[in-house]
């Protein structure tokens, strides 16, 4: 049974709001580009993970996607999968071309059209992650259900070099289309259950309460700064900017389409690139709206958390989804 499902990383809509709000010729633009490729290929090799998964009985493993935990510092896990008798970290790895392991290094080197490049070895990778788990269960006093770890790579087609005296790395090391293989050799191993179901749901509710996902600050990793990024509410049809808020509507001078709607991007893009907070003043300058009582009835609208009062009022973001659009012209929230 899927508890935590996989999801577009938040690195990745980071990088996705910056290019909707760089101007076109911006010198970053090719390096967050390339980064988001990096990120969705990611994404798309843990969506490959769950076709496999699939197969297992949704009764007996639980799984979480993404799950980020605090031991000394924060860890990430890809994939983890907990059962009464055993769970399993899988550090997943959709990368093409060819990786070559070199006995007992940190670096792994990853060649692909005739260039090399080094990269983190994702044995030591999970291995670490294999550590911090250890830590924080026994921190938790949830001691006791054996912990197994591998590196999984989604294509086929990616391919791994090593040296005969480090061919170990193949025990920890699998492709995407074995991973049923590998868990039957798990269940043979593990015969015995070491948690009850009730112990096995208690860790389940503490993994999931314990999840945080961090906002990292993306301006000052591109060196960025907000003046560069262009303000106010995107046309979800025809993507100009500068659409305009009367008669509680979103109006686009370019195509000429409404929306009730459209700002939700915008308030969910300052979420992402500037702060995890706003204030009425930073949403209208944000968003390019002039009258005070528009973008306060806006800004209540959202019932975001808020602590302060009046013009000081703070309110908290999250990623906000907008609603059907068609539905929100009967319910009218927005
Ligand atoms: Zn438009």
């Amino acid at each position: 049974m899927i508890k935590l499902e996989v999801k577009l990383p938040i690195q990745a809509l980071q990088c996705m709001a910056l290019l909707r709000r760089l101007p076109r010729n911006h010198p970053q633009r090719p390096t967050i580009e390339k980064d988001l490729r990096a990120w969705l290929k990611g994404y798309y090799g843990e969506k490959d993970a769950d076709y496999y998964l699939s197969f297992l009985p949704e009764e007996k493993y639980l799984i979480f996607h993404g799950l980020r935990l605090k031991d000394k510092s924060h860890f990430q896990m890809d994939l983890l999968l907990i059962s009464t008798y055993y769970a399993l970290i899988i550090e997943v790895k959709n990368i093409s071309g060819k990786l070559i392991f070199k006995k007992g290094s940190n670096l792994v080197v990853r060649q692909i059209d005739n260039k090399e490049e080094g990269m983190d070895n994702p044995i030591q990778q999970v291995k670490r992650q294999h550590i911090q788990t250890m830590n924080w269960l026994d921190k938790r006093r949830l001691k006791g259900l054996p912990l197994e770890s591998l590196v999984m790579i989604s294509k086929t087609s990616t391919i791994i070099e090593t040296t005969p005296d480090n061919y170990q790395i193949f025990q920890q090391i699998i492709y995407a289309e074995s991973l049923l293989d590998k868990i039957d050799e798990l269940e043979k191993k593990y015969q015995k259950p070491r948690f009850s179901q009730k112990k096995l749901l208690h860790l389940s509710d503490t993994l999931l309460k314990e999840h945080k996902i961090a906002v990292t600050d993306i301006l000052q990793k591109y060196q960025i700064s907000q003046s560069e990024l262009i303000n106010s509410v995107q046309c979800p049809r025809c993507k100009c900017f500068q659409m305009e808020y009367f008669s509680a509507n979103w109006h686009c001078p370019q195509c000429k389409s409404t929306s009730k709607v459209a700002h939700l991007q915008t308030v969910n893009d300052y979420f992402l690139l500037i702060n995890q907070t706003i204030t009425r003043n930073q949403f209208s300058q944000f968003l390019q709206i002039e009258s005070t009582s528009k973008a306060k009835h806006l800004l209540l609208a959202l019932n975001l958390p808020s602590s302060g009062s009046k013009r000081g009022t703070i309110y908290n973001l999250c990623i906000l989804s907008p609603p059907n659009e068609n539905d929100s012209k009967k319910g009218e929230i927005y």
